[in-house]
């Protein structure tokens, strides 16, 4: 009886949600008493794979199938399934990502389990019951689940859990479902990665993002020069990028992508509930706004309430001086 983390890869490395899986999966063996082991899919790099024993990991399953370089859920559900029998896993933990949000139901369902999405906090384990809290609606809220059937599925939000490291060196081992073309019959998902100097937006650790109080494309440089300054993502709200005056992969929000970053930086943009449901989850939130009645900054942890066009060149140059 073990516990099991599924990681997914970028560029050949494990992505820092899965790392945060790993850490936590290891943190619930320790809690139970047990091992802990990874499956990985698609294109990792063995010695990426091998220092999730940083995390505490001690094996590695890995399936190397070529056509699993694509994200396509029924493939991906049977690899999983497999190493959860294999390993007799009675705890199985992943990211709450784009991939964990599609493939959680569908092991619950195959491997008659009981699902927890969106998970923030280490179980409290006492005997048979096993509870986690939960994020619910979009945040506002936690909720305390009791999980009953094994394996317990975990999907951990994403920045809920720091990273450890100090552990050894985990043994990278091959594991084959035997998959067929059946299993691949859906249209694989294609990913698209869209970077701002290199930073992913979903996975950035610093974000720096405009709204309508920007008042048109032509004043976006200085949210990238801002951002270029600090190694940071680029993002927008829904209007910004319903007017084109920025890409739609950068709007973030209840219809856009969910961001956890360690640090939001939101420049003329006033909060709406609706926009809040993709950042609230980020560790620090800077608000800078010239209406201090703006809703942002009831949701702020440091705020300046000021002109975006004299507050943000002055944090440009304070960035190029550090
Ligand atoms: P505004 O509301 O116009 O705010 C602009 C802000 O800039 C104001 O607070 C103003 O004080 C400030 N400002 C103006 N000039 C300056 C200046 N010079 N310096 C500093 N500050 C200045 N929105 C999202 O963002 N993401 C979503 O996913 C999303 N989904 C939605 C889903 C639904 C079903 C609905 C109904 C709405 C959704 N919205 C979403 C829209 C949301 O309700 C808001 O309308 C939107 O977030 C407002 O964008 P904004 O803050 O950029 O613009």
């Amino acid at each position: 009886m073990s516990v099991l983390v599924f990681v997914e890869g970028l560029n050949g490395e494990v992505k820092k949600s899965s790392l945060e899986a790993a850490t936590y999966g290891s943190q619930v063996a320790q809690q139970l008493g047990t091992t802990v082991t990874a499956v990985a899919i698609g294109e990792v790099k063995e010695d990426a794979l091998a220092r999730l024993g940083e995390q505490g990991i001690s094996k590695v399953l890995y399936d190397g199938d070529e056509r699993l370089s694509q994200f396509v859920a029924n493939a991906y559900v049977k690899v999983i399934a497999k190493a959860v029998e294999q390993e007799n896993a009675r705890v199985l933990v992943f990211s709450n990502s784009n991939i964990g949000a599609a493939i959680g139901a569908k092991l619950a369902v195959r491997l008659n389990g009981s699902l927890a999405t969106n998970v923030t906090a280490l179980p409290k384990i006492e005997g048979d019951s096993f509870t986690v809290t939960r994020g619910v609606f979009s945040g506002k809220a936690l909720a305390d689940v009791a999980l009953t059937a094994d394996p317990k599925i975990i999907a951990i939000k994403k920045n809920s859990i720091d990273i450890t490291s100090g552990g050894g060196t985990a043994t990278v081992e091959n594991i084959s479902a035997e998959l067929t073309d059946a299993d691949f019959s859906e249209k694989p998902k294609e990913t698209v990665m869209q970077e701002t100097d290199g930073v992913l937006l979903p996975e950035a650790a610093i974000v720096v993002s405009g709204g309508r109080g920007m008042k048109g494309p032509e004043n976006w440089h200085l949210i990238e020069d801002l951002a270029k300054e600090l190694g940071a993502a680029t993002a927008c709200s829904k209007p910004v990028s319903d007017m084109d005056w920025r890409p739609h992969h950068e709007h973030v929000g209840q219809t856009g992508i969910t961001v956890s970053p360690n640090l939001y930086i939101a420049i003329g943009i006033s909060g709406a509930i609706q926009h809040l449901a993709g950042v609230n989850s980020s560790k620090v939130i800077v608000v800078i706004n010239k209406d201090p009645e703006a809703p942002f900054f009831k949701a702020a942890d440091y705020g300046i309430v000021g002109d975006a066009f004299e507050v943000v060149p002055k944090l440009i140059e304070a960035a190029k001086a550090l």
